[in-house]
């Protein structure tokens, strides 16, 4: 048995077993990451697709994901390599893409517009080790770094990261710890702990997805951003109002199709709401 400490569900992962989010495996007493440069998805991207809309617009940015979650959002538009039993099939299939070859790949995309790399579509975090190789290997070849995560991670982790990532997109899903726990497996206070640490650190931009009757009351998203804006940097700085925030439609899919889409009026009220403490409110998917 040995104890994965990466993210808030510590588990306790039995000799030759997996962790929950299915990507670390227990060997010898230690535990490793078994989806470390296998890559499920690859492709070049606006950036705004991150979505990241201050920090370099217009470029384009070469994007990688493994397999594996240690979230389980039931809504999710990336279940077939997150965490479905078909994202577990994913994990005899793919390929080995050691950190060189992905920065290398990544260098010659810079002729049509690549600015680097974005980790992405999986929860790159349970695979973080890869994240630290190949960020080190592409800071180091004049790239640019991205990393879009649930932001449920160890701030160890994230302190691991820091010297390489450019800019984040960080999910701040909700602001209700039922919310968190109950729908989607994870944890309000290790996300607000997270983005606590990364704003200021280096550029942040934030996403909530409007679910219909899970988050989507202007209470709530008047208590979150009033949480955003009072945000400040190592230095003490006010940081907060001038964190990007996109508020992003829902639609049903994979295990949430009990509920319509988000009336697209919804989101337009929230995102209002959200413009009152904060600079920067984006609307996505309407
Ligand atoms: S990263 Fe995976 S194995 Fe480690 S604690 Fe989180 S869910 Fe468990």
């Amino acid at each position: 048995m040995a104890r994965c400490d990466v993210c808030f569900r510590h588990c306790d992962i039995p000799e030759g077993g997996r962790g929950f989010c299915g990507a670390r495996i227990s060997e010898e007493g230690r535990v490793r990451p078994g989806n470390y440069g296998r890559i499920t998805s690859l492709a070049l991207d606006p950036i705004e697709k991150k979505p990241l809309r201050r920090f370099f617009p217009g470029s384009m940015i070469l994007s990688a994901g493994s397999w594996g979650c240690n979230l389980r959002c039931p809504f999710c538009q990336n279940h077939r390599i997150s965490w479905s039993a078909e994202a577990m099939a994913l994990r005899d299939r793919t390929e080995f893409l050691p950190p060189e070859a992905l920065v290398r790949l990544a260098e010659r995309e810079k002729r049509r517009g690549n600015i680097g790399l974005a980790f992405t579509y999986n929860e790159p975090l349970v695979g973080w080790e890869y994240v630290r190789d190949a960020s080190a290997l592409a800071r180091g070849a004049g790239l640019k770094n991205v990393l879009v995560t649930n932001g449920t991670a160890e701030i160890k982790v994230l302190e691991e990261l820091l010297p390489f990532i450019d800019a984040m997109n960080i999910d701040l899903k909700g602001f209700s710890d039922r919310y968190y726990r109950d729908i989607l497996g994870g944890s309000l206070e290790a996300v607000k702990a997270f983005i606590s640490r990364a704003v200021g650190a280096c550029h942040v931009e934030l996403t909530t997805l409007i679910v219909p009757g899970e988050n989507d009351t202007e209470e709530e998203m008047l208590r979150m951003t009033e949480w955003i804006a009072s945000l400040t940097d190592r230095e003490g700085r006010s940081a907060g109002c001038d964190v990007p925030l996109h508020v992003t439609r829902f639609f049903p899919r994979f295990h949430m199709t009990d509920r319509p889409a988000t009336n697209p009026d919804t989101v337009r009220k929230l995102a209002k709401a959200a413009s009152r403490r904060l600079k920067y409110v984006y609307t996505g998917n309407i």
